[in-house]
């Protein structure tokens, strides 16, 4: 717990060095707050961009403890820290989020279990432990339905779709063995996020709620305003609102929704939640007051939260592996606001960077 804001000069320190990692170091500087990145990976995204910075393996608990030590509160831009590593650190100073948090989010299945324990409803699911599981998850129901590992899935990574016309011995087969949950496909109208910030005195602030598109399994643009129902984004607030304060959480958490059409007992369904700032948050960077970033900064730091106030509409699009050979054309048009993320390999489904256009709001 953070009683007193950090003062500018203070440290926060950051587990994972990706672009969510640089984005946050940069909106720490502007504040006058140092960033200590801690990746295991010497050319991480965050390194130039922050004031310091420590390579060494997540399992490398003296590493840990040195950083822990040198910090005044610690954070992670990325879910899939290992545990260990984390509560190793809450030793030797604050940590914001809690480990809890990172807990049920890095195991599917005690997401699901945890959210359906609060009355918040999930895609029906089946738990696979073994290779007849997934055949009496489809008798149970239906083959409409995705195959997930339960850990260290994201951006489509480890799934397997199935479908009507795909043979069951194919998921059999593609399955390694691993703890996995089946889910029934969703036939959703739209997708929507919710992100909140809450601060360590339980004070909540929302973002409007931004319609996601996916291809491929892989953010591709976030649209705001969503042009949903009033009543569809008030009971995405609640809910994320409900899940923040179940998780006693601090920071920017990102909950992901797939929104039914029609009348329906169930509206919304959480796809899954993110304790961390989201790729579905990125318009906020230039269509609002205060940022996704630095929001997180301002929780986590014990400061005031931010003005989430929307002065734009907007529309966020990812650059994809080689989407970003358009750099130069996409800076050089009117009205596009280019972020690079300084990777230094192009691969295929890598987020190299992301787009965000700004419109009048009417
Ligand atoms: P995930 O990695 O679980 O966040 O999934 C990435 C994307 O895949 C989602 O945003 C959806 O577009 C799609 N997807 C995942 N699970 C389901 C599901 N049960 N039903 C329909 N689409 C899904």
């Amino acid at each position: 717990m953070i009683n007193k804001p950090l003062a500018p000069g203070s440290t926060i320190g950051i587990f994972g060095g990706g672009q969510l990692g640089r984005m946050l170091a940069m909106a720490a500087a502007r504040l006058g707050l140092h960033a200590h990145i801690y990746s295991p990976q010497h050319n991480a995204p965050a390194f130039e961009v922050s004031k310091k910075q420590t390579v060494a393996p997540y399992t490398d608990l003296n590493a840990v403890k040195e950083f822990a030590s040198q910090v005044d509160v610690a954070t992670v831009e990325f879910e899939n820290i290992p545990l260990d590593t984390y509560e190793h650190a809450a030793k030797y100073t604050t940590i914001a989020p809690g480990q809890t948090a990172l807990a049920i989010s890095q195991d599917r299945l005690a997401e699901k279990k945890f959210l359906s324990s609060h009355g918040i409803p999930v895609a029906p699911y089946f738990e696979i432990n073994r290779e007849t599981d997934i055949v009496s998850a489809i008798y149970k129901l239906g083959q409409d339905g995705i195959l997930k590992t339960r850990r260290m899935g994201y951006d489509g990574k480890g799934q397997i779709r199935l479908g009507a016309n795909i043979d069951p011995d194919v998921a059999i087969k593609a399955y390694n063995g691993e703890p996995a949950v089946f889910e029934q496909l969703v036939n959703f109208n739209l997708e929507i996020s919710c992100l909140v910030a809450r601060d360590f005195k339980g004070e909540i602030v929302f973002y409007d709620c931004p319609r996601n598109v996916h291809r491929n399994q892989i953010l591709a643009e976030s649209h705001v305003p969503a042009n949903i129902p009033d009543d569809l984004e008030k009971l995405a607030r609640a809910f994320a609102a409900k899940i923040a304060e179940k998780l006693n959480y601090v920071g920017v958490l990102a909950v992901e929704f797939f929104a039914i059409g029609g009348v329906t007992d169930t509206p919304l369904i959480v796809n899954e939640i993110a304790p961390r700032v989201h790729n579905s948050g990125h318009w906020t960077m230039d269509a609002c007051v205060c940022d996704q970033f630095e929001n997180h900064i301002r929780a986590v730091a014990g400061w005031q939260l931010g003005t989430t106030r929307r002065h734009s509409n907007t529309m966020m699009v990812n650059m994809v592996g080689s989407d970003m050979d358009r750099w130069d054309e996409v800076a050089s048009s009117e009205g596009a606001i280019l972020h690079v993320y300084g990777k230094d390999e192009t691969r295929d489904g890598r987020k190299m960077g992301h787009i965000n256009y700004l419109y009048d709001i009417d």
